[in-house]
């Protein structure tokens, strides 16, 4: 069983006592950081004598971020062509000072934003753990595919197999952006869980929308992880079967109604990539598309599912509807809205208890929508 000493994956600002503002990373080179991480790593095992798992992970990074930029950091970034030369040279060197105390213990360590990529020589010690995390790809395509906005990711997951031998991955299985618009990568998943599979990834972290009642297809995205996890070697007939399965047994008499729509929305989106962090226009691939068309046909197929659904299905059905409905607010809302439409949608959003719509962000107390409709489309 693993259990992971300390309380959040980000652990370095907590172990160093170092900022936890995003792009703030601490010296890597600087013996005072190495004696203070080290220091606190060790009372967090000995508080936690169960613990199989610590982090000793970089602060939180946006797209733009780097580590640490002083003379001796550099040094063996330049040498080893990657950010992640420092980072695992430091990891490394923790491990080995706890290994002989803590032999069950695995170092794990994110290679993140700009320590994605594998170092040229260092090699990750054999009680650390790499966690490569997906957080730049594309979700429409899966990560074997030509996209070229996989072409990294997958260098890079190649150069982690050869060297690590324990390579996990922190994967990312919705929109961030908002949780309740459609995300259409049910198909992909399958794909992409088999892929890390062939590159060696021994342990598998799917980070979905862990904030909030879905309006979208969270339950059955997490049953359907839960499944190709626990089997990757099912073949696509049978993923598509257990997906059946559920929807029949969730949705009730009208699910093949949503079946087609997943169908629907998988097509749709292979035209164009999708990031954690797209609009629905972008999702859908609605550019120079007729939208209201598009949306309409998208939209009949969950009524259709409703009217077929009894009292028992009835309300799954209706909140996993409303992934249409906000859809539709956001491509189409203009001052003609009528603002009982808004209520309407507002009206379900506290029913079904959805409240919050990205990370960090609630679903704001208000039935008109404002600041998303002025600011967040
Ligand atoms: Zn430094
Ligand atoms: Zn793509």
């Amino acid at each position: 069983m693993i259990r992971y000493a300390g309380d959040f994956v980000h652990s370095l600002p907590g172990l160093a006592g170092t900022s936890r503002e995003p792009n703030v990373q601490p010296c890597l080179t600087d013996p005072a950081v190495y004696e203070k991480v080290l220091k606190k790593v060790r009372s967090t095992l000995k508080s936690h004598p169960k613990a199989t798992i610590i982090s000793v992970s970089q602060n939180d990074s946006y797209a733009d971020g780097l580590g640490c930029q002083c003379e001796n950091c550099r040094a063996i970034d330049e040498r080893e062509g990657t950010p992640m030369g420092s980072l695992l040279t430091f990891v490394n060197k923790i491990a080995d000072a706890i290994k002989d105390e803590y032999p069950n213990v695995y170092v794990d360590t994110l290679a993140y934003r700009y320590t994605r990529k594998a170092p040229k020589t260092v090699k990750p010690a054999d009680n650390v753990i790499i966690r490569l995390c997906s957080i730049e790809c594309c979700f429409s395509h899966d990560l074997d595919s030509d996209c070229p906005q996989n072409e990294e990711f997958k260098r890079d997951i190649e150069d982690w197999a050869k060297i690590s031998k324990n390579l996990f991955v922190w994967d990312y299985t919705t929109d961030f952006l908002y949780y309740i618009i459609p995300f259409p990568n049910l198909k992909v998943l399958y794909d992409n869980v088999r892929f890390f599979v062939d590159h060696n990834v021994t342990g598998l972290f799917e980070q979905g929308n862990y904030q909030s009642v879905s309006g979208e297809f969270g339950e059955l995205r997490a049953y359907m992880l839960a499944k190709i996890m626990w089997n990757p070697d099912m073949s696509e007939r049978q993923y598509e079967r257990i997906m059946d399965d559920f929807l029949e047994g969730y949705y009730g008499a009208g699910w093949q109604y949503i079946k087609e729509y997943i169908n629907k929305t998988s097509e749709l989106s292979a035209g164009s990539h999708m990031g954690i962090y797209d609009s629905v226009k972008q999702n859908l691939s609605l550019e120079g598309k007729d939208i209201l068309g598009v949306i309409g046909e998208l939209e009949a197929l969950w009524r259709s599912a409703l009217e077929a659904a009894d009292e028992e299905h009835y309300a799954n059905v209706e909140r996993s509807s409303l992934q249409i409905r906000y859809a539709k607010l956001l491509l189409l809302w203009d001052d003609d809205t009528s603002p009982a439409e808004l209520e309407e949608l507002y009206g379900l959003l506290k029913k079904y208890n959805i409240t919050r719509f990205r990370e960090g962000v609630s679903v704001p107390e208000d039935p008109y929508f404002t600041t998303p409709l002025a600011e967040w489309r």
